[in-house]
């Protein structure tokens, strides 16, 4: 097993917190790997990702409007594109996250999801996934 897997992600928003751990499972599930690790990577300056609940919508809710808070829409930035505030969100996130797969399932805690963030949407964004089997 040594491809790179890559996925599509449609932004509708200008900010959001997307859910794909239901592609990432399936890539999975799909590799047939039953233990090893799962690298996520987002190939974008502007969007990154994160890991956290997925089980009460108000915490993406409170997120994005807290991060907004943290880096502001315009502060001042001499980035020509005028989307500074979306490159310094987008590292706050990072642009991967590694997760074990015991038994062919993603070892994410009962309350985890991955989540792709978007920080200067709506556009058509990409997910790569790196599959190690050990
Ligand atoms: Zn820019």
């Amino acid at each position: 097993m040594s491809g790179v897997y890559t996925f599509g992600v449609r932004t509708g928003q200008a900010y959001a917190m997307i859910d794909i751990t239901g592609e990432v499972q399936n890539i999975v599930s799909k590799s047939g790997v039953k233990n090893g690790i799962c690298i996520v990577f987002v190939p974008h300056t502007t969007a990154g990702i994160t890991i956290n609940e997925n089980a009460d919508p108000d915490v993406v809710r409170d997120f994005l409007m807290e991060i907004g808070k943290i880096v502001p829409l315009h502060d001042g930035y001499q980035h020509i594109e005028g989307n500074s505030a979306a490159h310094i969100k987008a590292s706050m996130m990072g642009f991967s996250q590694t997760v074990i797969i015991e038994e062919g399932r993603l070892l994410l805690g009962t309350w985890q999801g991955i989540y792709f963030t978007e920080f200067d949407g709506p556009r058509n964004r990409k997910v790569h996934v790196k599959i190690i089997e050990g």
